[in-house]
């Protein structure tokens, strides 16, 4: 059995707790108070607001713990708002949150009208076969280094990337009924 805690502050974090608990083996856990993040074998960031959970991770005194999963090769997964979570860049400002990721990205990056859509895709490594994607508000990936990993590009940009234990999705699959990405990450985990 493994355990996944998926970050409990703000955002979808039912929806990662649904899909988890459809995929035999892992035990899926909310997380939100320090000693929650004891005994984690991977750990997700849901999507919602980014500049929110940051504070929200401030006032709980949870970067470093979570910073210190990732220094003890424990794989996290960002969605949306965690991987803006996750870069060590993000455009138009000199801050950053985790600083844990080797990639820039743009919030908000498809603009008003495009602000939510949904697509089909490949995502070679993941699955043969189309994934649906959901992306609200999505932020896309502007720059990486060598370390990152290209996973998908949605019309010349990266939306799903990854470096070592870390991995990124623009999008949602927690807003569907695929598990096929959440059981990438579970493998990871079990790979780790
Ligand atoms: N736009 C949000 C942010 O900047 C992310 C949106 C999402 O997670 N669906 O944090």
């Amino acid at each position: 059995m493994i355990t996944i805690g998926v970050l409990d502050l703000q955002g979808g974090v039912r929806e990662h707790l649904h899909l988890l608990s459809q995929i035999s083996n892992v035990r899926a856990l909310s997380v939100k108070k320090k000693e929650d993040f004891n005994n984690l074998d991977g750990l997700i960031l849901p999507g919602g607001e980014s500049t929110t959970i940051s504070k929200l991770l401030n006032i709980f005194e949870l970067k470093d713990i979570i910073i210190n999963l990732n220094k003890e090769e424990i794989p996290i997964w960002g969605t949306c708002a965690g991987m803006i979570l996750l870069a060590k860049e993000i455009a138009g400002t000199s801050t950053s949150h985790l600083n844990l990721m080797d990639i820039k990205v743009k919030r908000n990056a498809y603009g008003n009208q495009l602000a939510s859509f949904k697509s089909k895709k490949v995502i070679p490594k993941i699955s043969k076969k189309e994934l649906p994607l959901v992306f609200i508000r999505a932020p896309y990936i502007t720059n990486k280094n060598k370390k990152v990993k290209t996973l998908l590009k949605l019309d010349g940009k990266i939306v799903a990337a990854e470096q070592d234990n870390l991995l990124a999705t623009a999008f949602h699959p927690e807003l569907t009924t695929d598990l096929r990405v959440h059981k990438y990450f579970v493998n990871k985990v079990k790979a780790d």
